[in-house]
């Protein structure tokens, strides 16, 4: 699958002069939830992203919310597995809402569309295994660490790439008086 094709046939793959949410600006952001509003798309994309894990047998898949709920929903259903998300607890960390089931000792795959620091699917991890469960591997569509993403796990990526980034006093799309857009 030709990931970084259908981002941008889906006018995700933004050009530009981005600031992103670690503070440096890039003249390229990958929007997922506008490739991921597509189901057909998304299904694919999770299907692909399942078929790196085929040797893993998970209970559950977990994504932060909101970017990792359909990313979880269509990875989990084509593992046949369930599919959970977390969301902000409103103290700086992430839990699971109650209903969303999860038993002790159960095994689970955590997912995010873009991991650049893995903060947020770090966070999505803590609150599934502060419930029992066991992170047994880590997914996403795109890998924007540069290597540098660790989890302890397995982690895998249907697509890796090292987008420039800048510190913004030394940011070239500044220094040419390119408006900056806050994503
Ligand atoms: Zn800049």
């Amino acid at each position: 699958m030709d990931v970084l094709e259908l981002y941008r046939k889906t006018g995700a793959l933004l050009e530009g002069h981005f600031l992103l949410r670690s503070g440096r600006h890039s003249p390229r952001f990958l929007q997922s939830t506008t490739l991921l509003q597509h189901p057909l798309y998304a299904e694919a994309v999770g299907q692909a992203l399942a078929g790196l894990f085929e040797e893993l047998s998970v209970d559950f898949v977990v994504g932060p919310a909101m970017g990792g709920v359909v990313l979880a929903f269509v990875t989990a259903k084509a593992l046949g597995a369930r599919a959970l998300f977390a969301e902000k607890d409103g103290m700086g960390g992430m839990r699971v809402r109650e209903g969303l089931t999860i038993h002790p000792g159960e095994r689970f795959l955590a997912v995010e569309d873009v991991v650049t620091t893995g903060a947020s699917v770090q966070q999505a991890i803590r609150a599934a295994e502060a419930k029992g469960a066991r992170c047994v591997a880590v997914g996403a569509i795109v890998d924007r660490s540069g290597g540098r993403a660790e989890f302890g796990v397995p982690f895998r990526a249907l697509l890796e790439l090292d987008f420039p980034t800048y510190a913004p006093a030394s940011c070239p799309l500044c220094q040419r008086g390119i408006p900056l857009e806050e994503v």
